[in-house]
């Protein structure tokens, strides 16, 4: 093993037996049919004495969809493995643990960090916060760690002092529940902040009764891959209790689950997307009859309005679909 590699986090790919289950649910391999591109074929590389520079083209390939995890019956931490061996590539460090003394007190006791399609988009930010109990109760926060989330995807280094920043911007002082936008950041801020309570919007969105309960059981509703994999476990129980209570449909068809619209670094490293997001969102919506698209992403709203003539909502916008419905009926009173 190199050296390099010998001091990352990761070193689960010895555990790899070749089974192949892993493409079964892998975009890139669905796009390109190249083993060389999969985790089956970067895990036997390295078993075979492949260093991370070896392997720099079938690393540029992967979205961290996640979704070859479950499928790995040796349960390889899969995704670590790809950001592992990206740092090692890049020269960055593992990322440690850190705990960072709060700046100050905050009243709030849910603070959202929203990715940066959310951030810029003030109306449906003001929405989101106003579905959580407005500004009394959660706060977005202004440092939404984008370049954090951009740097832990391509692996390139972030320094300790812009951690440290970005974590005391958060003030988490007296704050019960962290609630986050990206997947990726989602999964270093659960390894930085160990004992806080740190779940996905779209999973705290879909867990509020006045969004989950305007959901049809004609909607295809879309789970956002990254987030859903870093907890999968429990997730499974939540998304399939929405399914059984509104009857609505969703991407929870292993090999459909994954799309590439979040990995935002790929086409900066490689000019193009390896995976086509619109082939995806057709793939993902075929054989199945719905009335609208509910998407948990707001970088998946512009790719599924592409390939459906269906509406495509924004999951915070049903809590307006239910104000557009309340103010027809009182208009009709
Ligand atoms: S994380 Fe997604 S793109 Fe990467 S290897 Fe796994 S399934 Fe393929
Ligand atoms: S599913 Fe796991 S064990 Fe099987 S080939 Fe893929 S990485 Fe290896």
């Amino acid at each position: 093993m190199n050296a390099r590699l010998k001091h990352a986090r990761y070193t689960g790919f010895a555990a790899c037996s070749g089974c192949s289950l892993c493409l079964l649910a892998c975009p890139v391999w669905d796009a390109t049919r190249d083993i060389r591109l999969t985790p089956h074929g970067r895990a036997k590389a390295l078993q075979h004495g492949a260093t991370a520079y070896d392997l720099a083209a079938s690393l540029d390939t992967c979205t961290l969809c996640g979704a070859c995890e479950p499928a790995c019956p040796e349960e390889i931490d899969l995704v670590s493995m790809v950001l592992d061996l990206r740092s090692a590539l890049n020269h960055s460090p593992s990322v440690p643990i850190i705990s960072t003394p709060p700046a100050s007190k905050a009243a709030q006791k849910i603070v959202i960090v929203p990715d940066s399609a959310l951030t810029s988009d003030a109306a449906l930010l003001a929405l989101v916060q106003q579905a959580f109990g407005g500004d009394h109760k959660a706060r977005m926060v202004f440092d939404n760690g984008a370049d954090i989330a951009l740097a832990l995807e391509a692996g390139t280094a972030i320094s300790d002092e812009r951690r440290i920043e970005f974590l005391a911007a958060l003030r988490l002082e007296s704050v019960e529940r962290l609630i986050v936008g990206d997947g990726i950041l989602l999964r270093a801020l659960r390894h930085w902040l160990p004992n806080m309570q740190i779940e996905s919007l779209g999973v705290a969105m879909s867990s509020l009764s006045t969004v989950k309960n305007q959901l049809l059981a004609s909607d295809f509703y879309v789970i956002e891959a990254r987030a859903y994999h870093a907890d999968r476990e429990r997730l499974v129980q939540h998304y399939d209790g929405l399914r059984i209570q509104y009857g609505c449909a969703m991407n929870l068809d292993l090999q459909r689950l994954a799309i590439s619209t979040t990995a935002t670094s790929l086409p900066m490293r490689l000019g193009r997307n390896v995976v086509d997001p619109y082939e995806r969102a057709r793939w993902i919506l075929q054989g199945y009859e719905f009335s609208r698209v509910i998407v948990e992403d707001l970088n998946e709203l512009a790719v599924f309005s592409a390939v459906t003539s269906q509406p495509v909502i924004y999951l915070a916008q049903l809590v307006s679909e239910l104000n557009h419905h309340i103010s027809l009926t009182n208009s009709k009173e």
